[in-house]
């Protein structure tokens, strides 16, 4: 199976025991890809997980005496 890289274009080498929506990276500009289809193969830019919503407020700051 080969794919083009929506990234730099290169042509890919897709293993067969790659499964749907598995993720890999591009050998040449190592972006991060997931097969979103296998036939015909197609790719995408792989879902990072990446946001930083951590909104942690627990400072416990019992003020009274
Ligand atoms: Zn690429």
């Amino acid at each position: 199976m080969r794919t083009q890289c929506p990234e730099c274009d290169s042509w890919i080498n897709v293993p067969r025991s790659l499964e749907l929506w598995d993720t890999f990276s591009c050998p040449r500009c190592h972006t991060e890809l997931q097969l979103i289809d296998d036939n015909p193969v197609e790719v995408d830019y792989a879902d990072t997980d990446d946001d930083d919503d951590f909104d942690f407020d627990d400072d416990d700051d019992d003020d009274y005496y």
